[in-house]
């Protein structure tokens, strides 16, 4: 899948920057994080109207769900990243706190309240994401094209999806695109050795590479996307490989961040990486071809969206 002849820069990386972190120790892990990754918003803020408005119409958010240390800036600034089809997942990856397990049936008006939450807030782009559904013969396609349509229509905005990789599901990713979602984004998270050990045995990189690919064949106007998840003991020459490799799929925007444990028996980090090497690795991404790039210890893959979104589709 990677071209491994190609002609790279040359780089050097810090090695020994990154703090060394026992299992399971997240009470520890808090107060050992690298100054970095403390983040001194207050609560309070602007974030509890957009808390007051998601409980009100009942909705999910991957924000509170994968305890994402952005929450505070992104709620106060009234953007969020809405989860649909419900809050349990059909697999059983070891980086996310997600609950698993048995799912519940879906909600059908769902898509028209993720709808008046996007207009309430004044949302311009929105990002949509979702859990895992292998128990639903469409994977929830069906239910995401319900929810892109009905946000269109409320809104006027740009879409994002951010979506599960649809195996075994015939015809399910064409459905969705059908709607014309703007950007459409899959997240790669890891690098191939380590695939079963984050993304546990239902997930396969070659699945991921392929629905990336898929989606620009099928709508090769949209936009695609993919972020990566640094620090789970990835080497520098596999996350290049990983560039290549989905640099090959047209893949055009990529999003690194450091991923952080969100419970205590999540996977444990690996190391923290300083800054300097999120900007060195978004630098060599940049030159590599990506056309947009957003790499930093907090970057996630919806974080400050609209502005990569805008920058990208302009082009
Ligand atoms: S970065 Fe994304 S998931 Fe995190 S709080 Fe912001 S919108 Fe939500």
């Amino acid at each position: 899948m990677s071209d491994n002849t190609r002609q790279l820069p040359v780089i050097t990386l810090p090695t020994d920057a990154g703090l060394a972190m026992a299992p399971n120790e997240l009470g520890q892990q808090s107060r050992r994080l690298p100054p970095w990754l403390r983040r001194n918003l207050e609560p309070g803020g602007g974030h509890g109207e957009t808390a007051s408005l998601i409980a009100e119409l009942g909705l999910e958010t991957v924000c509170s769900s994968a305890k994402c240390p952005n929450r505070l800036e992104c709620w106060s600034a009234r953007t969020a990243t809405f989860m649909i089809l419900g809050n349990v997942c059909t697999r059983p990856c070891g980086f996310c706190s997600v609950p698993k397990g048995k799912t519940e049936a879906l909600e059908l008006d769902e898509p028209l309240r993720v709808a008046e939450a996007a207009k309430r807030l004044g949302l311009k782009h929105v990002v949509i994401t979702s859990v895992t559904r292998d128990d639903l013969a469409d994977g929830g396609a069906d239910h995401f094209r319900q929810t892109i349509d009905a946000v269109r229509a409320a809104t006027g905005a740009t879409i994002e999806v951010l979506v599960p990789d649809f195996i075994g599901k015939e015809g399910a990713l064409a459905q969705l695109m059908a709607a014309k979602p703007d950007v459409f984004n899959h997240n790669t998270e890891t690098v191939p050795r380590l695939y079963r050990t984050v993304r546990g045995r239902k997930s396969h990189y070659p699945w991921t590479l392929k629905l990336l690919a898929d989606a620009k064949k099928i709508m090769p106007t949209v936009k695609t996307k993919s972020g990566l998840m640094l620090g789970l003991g990835e080497t520098h020459d596999e996350l290049l490989d990983v560039f290549a490799d989905l640099l090959e799929q047209g893949v055009d925007f990529l999003t690194l961040g450091q991923y952080l444990q969100p419970t205590l028996e999540s996977l444990a980090v690996e190391r923290y990486l300083p800054p300097e090497e999120f900007e060195t690795l978004g630098a060599l991404a940049r030159s590599m071809g990506f056309k947009q790039v957003a790499s930093g210890p907090l970057v996630r893959s919806s974080y400050h969206a609209r502005d990569m979104a805008e920058n990208g589709l302009v082009e």
